[in-house]
């Protein structure tokens, strides 16, 4: 999928719409989701045109894949989720209902966030 300038989070990577900031540094952005699904709800996203992990992976330059990575883990700490706990999930693609063309980690925690997805097929 060709990236799409016009996305909702490089609208806010420009600046051109706000966001309630938790991290920043030079590789990645992480602000608080709007539409929480957890107490503790924060995306984390790459300061660059990548659509999905595997997009990303493929064609950005290891610095910046290096220094995503770390913004995550730095993400979790200033939000005090290292100690309790919490879970980080990226969505790509249809089956996964990604919704925003730009790559994005979530970071869900606050309280105890039960199993990891339907149990339909672990039986
Ligand atoms: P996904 O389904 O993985 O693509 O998730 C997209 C996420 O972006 C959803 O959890 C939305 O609530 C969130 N979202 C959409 N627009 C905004 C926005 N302007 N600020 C913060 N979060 C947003």
């Amino acid at each position: 999928m060709a990236y799409d300038p016009n996305n909702i989070f490089a609208k806010i990577l420009r600046g051109e719409i706000p966001c309630n900031k938790v991290y920043e540094d030079e590789h990645a952005l992480a602000f608080h989701d709007i539409n929480p699904q957890a107490p503790v709800h924060v995306l984390v996203i790459p300061k660059g045109e990548y659509v999905s992990m595997a997009d990303f992976t493929a064609s950005a330059p290891e610095e910046l894949v290096v220094g995503f990575m770390r913004a995550v883990g730095k993400t979790a700490e200033t939000l005090g989720l290292v100690e309790p706990g919490y879970r980080t999930l990226a969505n790509a693609g249809a089956n996964a209902h990604q919704e925003v063309p730009h790559l994005h980690i979530h970071i869900f925690g606050g309280k105890p966030l039960g199993p990891m997805l339907d149990r339909q097929f672990s039986n």
